[in-house]
C-alpha cells in the first residue's frame, strides 16, 4: 500500500483498478460523428497518410545514409502498407457505414488485419505483422495530433490515470465507464478539473508521479474531498474508504431530498443557488439536483470534439434547447471562452507564451467577427424560448464591453430587418473575472445589467498563480485578503448602480466560503450541479445576519488561512463538513 499526495479536483470517493491512458495509440475512444462530418473525416484521414509517408520517406533516406540501403528496406514494406488500396477502401467504407471518429475506424481496421495475419502459418506474412503495427501507430498519431489522448474501449468501470488530460479529452470520456481520474500536472480549476466535477466524477491532480508509480490494474482509492490516492490498499484501509463511501452516499442522498426548498436563511434573506453547465446534456443533473436554473452556460464545449465550426442553426438548436428545457427558470449563457487551456483542434490558433494572457475570449472573439456574430444571433434568436440572459467573458474594462455590445446590436438590427424575433429585453451581463475589470466594476455597471465574478480567473490573475499549474498550486488562494476585497467591491459597485451581482467560479460551490459571500451580499451563487443542494442547505442553516457577521471579521483578517480558519469554523459542526 502505498499514499501518493495531490490536489483534491472533484469531490467523491471513488475505488477501483487503474487504466493508464496516453502511452499507447491502440487505445483510441469512439465517437459519433455527424454525416455532414463524413468529408471533414476522410480528409483528416488523407491528411495523416500522407504525413505519415513523409515521415517514413525521411526516416527512410536518413537510415540509408547511416546505415546502408539494404537497412532500409524495412521501409519499403512500410510504404507498400500505407498504400494499401484495400485498406484504406475499408475505412473509407466503415466511416460512411458507421460515423465513428476515424481514428477510431482505422484502429479498429487495423486491428483486424493483425488478427487475420497473425492466424496465417506463413512466415513473411508474419513478419508484415510489425509492419502494420508500426505504420498504424504512427498514422493514429498524425490524426490525433500531438496532443492525442486516447481511452481503450474497456468493457468494465475503471479508473482513468494520464500524465495531464485535456478539457476536450475529459469531455469526451465515457462517464458511465470512468470512476475517477488521476494526472500528474494540473490543478483545482484546471479546465478538465471543472470538467471532472461537472461529470461528477471523483478527481485528483497534480500527483506529479502517478503515472510512473501506477500500473494498469493496480487498485486504487481516490479520496476526491482530501486529495489523496491510495495505492494497492491494504483490506482495512479498503474497508474504512467503502464506509466512507457510504457515509457519503447518505448525505448526498439527503441533501437531494430537499433540494426543492428555497435558497433562504432563517431570517428570509432569498439568494439564487444556481448551476454551471457545460454542455446540453448536463441539463437532467441540474434539474435533478434542484438548482434554480443555470448562471453558467460554457457554451466553448459545443465547439469541442468536432472537425467544424457549429454553424448559427445548429447553435440556435441547441440554445433553445437548453433555454426551453430549463424554462421558466433563467439560464445565462457565456459567449465563447476559447483560449488559455481550452483550444480546438481544427482552429489555427498560433501557439502562445502565456495563453492565459493572451488572444483569449472575449479578445478572440471580437478579432473574429463572423464566428462571434453566428453566435450572438444564436443566442438572440434563442431568447424568446426561455429566459435567457448573455455575458462575456474576460472583459477587462469598458472599451471592450462597448465593441462586444456594438456587435450585439448590429446582429439584433439584422434580425428586425429579417423579422426575426428576439427577446428585446435579453439582460446582457459582464464577467467580472479580470482585475482591471473589478477596479473599474463602477464603470462597467453603468453599461451592464448584471456582474458575475468569475473567481477561477480573478484569483489566477490577482494573485499571479497559473491556475492550472500544481507547482504553485500552494498560492491559489480564493480567501485572499486582495481577492476578498475585489469581491466585496465588485458587489458594491454592482448594487450602487443598481444591479444584481452574482458569482459562477469554483468558490461559489465552496461551502467553506458560502457564508462569507452570503455576507457580502451576493445575489447569485452557480456551481457545478452536484454541489447545488449543499450549497442550499448551508443558506438555510444560517441568517442573513449571522452572515454579515462572519463577513465583517473575516474582512478584517491578514491571511487566506487566518479566513479559512475562521470561516470554517461555523460549518465544521454541521454536515457540510463531510463532503
Ligand atoms: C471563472 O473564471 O471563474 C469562470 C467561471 O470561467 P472559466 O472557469 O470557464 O474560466
Ligand atoms: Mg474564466
Amino acid at each position: 500500500m502505498e499514499k501518493l499526495k495531490g490536489i483534491p479536483a472533484a469531490p467523491g470517493i471513488s475505488i477501483g483498478s487503474a487504466h493508464l491512458v496516453g502511452k499507447e495509440e491502440f487505445n483510441v475512444a469512439p465517437y459519433k460523428i455527424r454525416l455532414q462530418d463524413v468529408p471533414v473525416q476522410i480528409q483528416l484521414f488523407e491528411d495523416a497518410l500522407i504525413k505519415t509517408r513523409k515521415e517514413i520517406v525521411e526516416l527512410q533516406k536518413k537510415i540509408s545514409k547511416d546505415l546502408g540501403r539494404d537497412e532500409a528496406e524495412i521501409f519499403d514494406a512500410h510504404l507498400l502498407v500505407l498504400e494499401d488500396r484495400i485498406l484504406i477502401e475499408e475505412v473509407i467504407l466503415q466511416l460512411k457505414k458507421e460515423h465513428f471518429n476515424v481514428a477510431y475506424i482505422f484502429q479498429e481496421v487495423i486491428k483486424k488485419y493483425i488478427r487475420v495475419f497473425s492466424r496465417i502459418e506463413d512466415e513473411y506474412l508474419k513478419e508484415r505483422i510489425s509492419d502494420i503495427n508500426d505504420v498504424g501507430r504512427r498514422v493514429i498519431r498524425n490524426l490525433l495530433g500531438e496532443k492525442g489522448i486516447s481511452v481503450q474501449n474497456k468493457k468494465e468501470q475503471f479508473i482513468v490515470v494520464a500524465h495531464d488530460l485535456s478539457p476536450s479529452d475529459t469531455a469526451a470520456m465515457h462517464k458511465n465507464k470512468i470512476l475517477g481520474f488521476i494526472t500528474d500536472i494540473g490543478s483545482k480549476t484546471s479546465h478538465t478539473a471543472i470538467m471532472a466535477k461537472s461529470l461528477e466524477i471523483p478527481s485528483v491532480v497534480g500527483l506529479e508521479i502517478a503515472t510512473s508509480k501506477i500500473k494498469n490494474d493496480d487498485q486504487l482509492i481516490i479520496d476526491g474531498f482530501s486529495g489523496l490516492v491510495i495505492l494497492n490498499p491494504d483490506k482495512d484501509t479498503l474497508k474504512i474508504y467503502k464506509k466512507k463511501e457510504e457515509q457519503v452516499k447518505k448525505i448526498t442522498k439527503k441533501f437531494i431530498s430537499l433540494k426543492s426548498l428555497p435558497a433562504k436563511t432563517t431570517d428570509d434573506k432569498r439568494v439564487r443557488v444556481m448551476a454551471n453547465i457545460e454542455l446540453p446534456e448536463d441539463i437532467p443533473s441540474v434539474v435533478q439536483h434542484g438548482a434554480e436554473g443555470i448562471g453558467l452556460y460554457r457554451t466553448e464545449y459545443f465547439y469541442m470534439n468536432r472537425t467544424t465550426l457549429p454553424t448559427e442553426n445548429e447553435q440556435f438548436e441547441a440554445y433553445k434547447f437548453v433555454a426551453q428545457a430549463i424554462s421558466p427558470h433563467p439560464i445565462v449563457i457565456r459567449t465563447l471562452d476559447l483560449g488559455g487551456d481550452k483550444f480546438l483542434s481544427h482552429l489555427e490558433v498560433p501557439r502562445e507564451m502565456s495563453p492565459f494572457l493572451g488572444w483569449r475570449a472575449i479578445r478572440f472573439c471580437l478579432a473574429q467577427p463572423d464566428m462571434f456574430k453566428a453566435q450572438l444571433r444564436a443566442i438572440l434568436r434563442a431568447s424568446k424560448f426561455g429566459k435567457l440572459k448573455l455575458m462575456y467573458p474576460m472583459i477587462s474594462g469598458v472599451d471592450e464591453l462597448r465593441q462586444a455590445n456594438k456587435m450585439l446590436s448590429e446582429c439584433k438590427a439584422e434580425l428586425r430587418k429579417k423579422h426575426v424575433d428576439f427577446d428585446e429585453e435579453l439582460e446582457v451581463g459582464v464577467m467580472i473575472e479580470v482585475p482591471s475589470a473589478a477596479m473599474t466594476a463602477d464603470l462597467l455597471a453603468k453599461e451592464a445589467d448584471f456582474f458575475s465574478i468569475g473567481t477561477n480567473d480573478l484569483i489566477q490573475y490577482s494573485l499571479a498563480v497559473d491556475r492550472t499549474n500544481e507547482k504553485v498550486a500552494y498560492l491559489y488562494e480564493p480567501a485572499h485578503p486582495a481577492v476578498l476585497r475585489m469581491i466585496k467591491k465588485v458587489i458594491d459597485d454592482g448594487h450602487n448602480a443598481g444591479i444584481w451581482v452574482g458569482m459562477c467560479g469554483e468558490m461559489a460551490g465552496d461551502p467553506c466560503f458560502s457564508l462569507l459571500l452570503l455576507g457580502l451580499g451576493l445575489d447569485e451563487f452557480s456551481m457545478p450541479p452536484a454541489v447545488v443542494p449543499q450549497i442550499k442547505q448551508v443558506v438555510r442553516t444560517f441568517s442573513f445576519a449571522d452572515a454579515q457577521n462572519i463577513a465583517i471579521g473575516a474582512m478584517k483578517l491578514s491571511t487566506a488561512k487566518e479566513v479559512e480558519e475562521f470561516t470554517k469554523k461555523f460549518i465544521e459542526k454541521t454536515e457540510f463538513q463531510i463532503l
